[in-house]
């Protein structure tokens, strides 16, 4: 028991009333939610540029965008994704009926993260309100400004009984975790993760888990260098690098390196990234400054390297001919530092990759499909593209999540629904037909009746 078991006690009440479990009660939260937002925007981009001075554009269409998109897929779907589902009975049950019956977990927790504030604490709580559960949302303590205003948002839309925001950092979140959830949905680093999924294990919880990683992105002879150039600085330098499926690191073969790098060096001249241009943000905090600056080798600096300390800004960088073994590749860089590996033998590097943790993303530009086909097929990580990087995330008809170190589960979409869904299995049997081959006395008859029965 401590300071939160009250709430989350209220909530499990709330729960058993069964209110959450009819599809009108849960749109019509999604539509609470969704007029919330859109009554709010100006406060939300106002927090946003409070915490990273992100600019109106990328708010919306990389925080608010999203969740518009999920509510009303939501909406049109849940009452498809909530439906009973009929499946066939097997021989030896005869006569019955089997079906399946998607049901609400329960009391979810959600801890977010706070390289995008709004979209990652709110994507997973409108999965959670479609599957029908109650929400405990704790957002990250570093994005403060989104954190008190997702808050104060919730606080006047909803009932705490039913949805409630906790904010706060280290101590908030190891007191939740001390209590019993019937889902913990976390957003975060790799070692937090093993934090939170060590509470959940206490209860048997079960989790999702959205972790990071170091997300390759290979560079081959035969891609369309120019739009590979602009698609990869597009994807690195959005929200200054601090995104979880950004390209982490570069692997270019030899053959093109020269070309491939005066391509997207343009780019980053013409996209002329800063804040006065909306397009550019600034490092969240102090920590995460000195962090990154460490990581600009001054030997390798291709590009870049330039940085101000008072307004936490470091330009796109990029550091060449580094290897495995440099400091930029020990740990996700998450910032506008990008690592070039050149290479000349496509199944090494494949292997080298093989020796660490599994990405949460890796991408591969080729114009040759088979190539792309035979990366994608050696290769274990959470999802990815072809010519592209980062945009797999906005179908929501793809599974979001990592694997292995880079997550578990995964939402958006039904994905979403299914990670705060329980699907209840149900065999239903009528009582005027009742065969005794599976009762006792046994004997060799009833025996070969079973097998000829389960036909073995
Ligand atoms: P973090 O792990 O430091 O924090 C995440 C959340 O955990 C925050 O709400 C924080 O308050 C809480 N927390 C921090 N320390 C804790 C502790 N000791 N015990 C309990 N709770 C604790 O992560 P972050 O810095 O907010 O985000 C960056 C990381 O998240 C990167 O690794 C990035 O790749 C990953 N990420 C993943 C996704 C994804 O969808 N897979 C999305 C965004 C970020």
């Amino acid at each position: 028991m401590n300071r939160y078991t009250e709430i989350i006690e209220k909530q499990r009440l709330f729960f058993y009333t069964n209110q959450t479990k009819s599809i009108d009660f849960r749109k019509k939260q999604l539509l609470l939610l969704r007029d919330a937002l859109r009554k709010n925007e100006h406060i939300l981009e106002q927090a946003i540029y409070a915490d990273f001075k992100k600019s109106k554009f990328d708010t919306f269409t990389n925080e608010l965008a999203l969740l518009y998109l999920d509510i009303r897929e939501a909406l049109k779907k849940l009452p498809h994704w909530a439906k009973t589902k009929k499946v066939r009975t097997n021989l030896i049950n005869f006569p019955a009926k089997s079906f399946i019956v998607p049901e609400p977990l329960g009391v979810c927790l959600i801890i977010g993260a706070w390289n995008y504030p709004i979209q990652l604490s709110l994507a997973p709580a409108i999965a959670a309100i479609a599957a029908g559960n109650t929400i405990i949302l704790k957002p990250s303590e570093l994005s403060s400004n989104t954190s008190s205003v997702i808050a104060q948002i919730i606080k006047d839309t909803f009932e705490p009984s039913y949805f409630t925001v906790i904010e706060g950092g280290v101590e908030e979140t190891t007191l939740l975790l001390e209590n019993k959830f019937d889902k913990i949905f976390f957003t975060g680093s790799v070692p937090v993760g093993k934090i939170v999924y060590q509470a959940a294990a206490q209860q048997l919880t079960p989790v999702t888990l959205e972790l990071g990683g170091k997300s390759p992105t290979l560079i081959l002879p035969d891609a369309n260098l120019k739009i590979a150039a602009k698609r990869i600085a597009w994807a690195k330098f959005l929200n200054a690098g601090q995104t979880c499926i950004a390209p982490d690191y570069l692997l270019v073969h030899q053959q093109i390196k020269d070309k491939f790098l005066a391509y997207l060096v343009d780019e980053i001249k013409q996209a002329k990234y800063s804040i006065d241009a909306g397009n550019y943000v600034q490092i969240i905090n102090e920590r995460n400054f000195n962090r990154l600056i460490n990581l600009i080798d001054k030997e390798k600096i291709f590009y870049g390297g330039i940085y101000q300390a008072e307004k936490r800004i470091i330009e796109p960088t990029i550091l060449c001919d580094v290897d495995f073994n440099h400091i930029s590749m020990q740990d996700e860089i998450f910032g506008p530092i990008l690592p070039v590996i050149v290479f000349n033998d496509l199944q090494a590097i494949i292997n080298e990759i093989k020796q660490r943790p599994h990405p949460l993303s890796c991408y591969v530009y080729t114009e040759n499909k088979k190539t792309a086909k035979n990366i994608i097929h050696q290769l274990s990580f959470g999802g990815g593209a072809i010519n592209d990087s980062i945009m797999h995330i906005t179908n929501s008809r793809l599974p979001f999540g990592g694997v292995g170190n880079s997550g578990i589960g995964s939402y958006h979409g039904k994905a979403g629904f299914d990670a705060f869904t329980h699907y209840k299995s149900i065999l239903s049997k009528p009582t005027f037909f009742e065969p005794n081959f599976k009762y006792s006395p046994y004997s060799d008859k009833k025996l070969q009746l079973i097998r000829k029965f389960m036909r073995i």
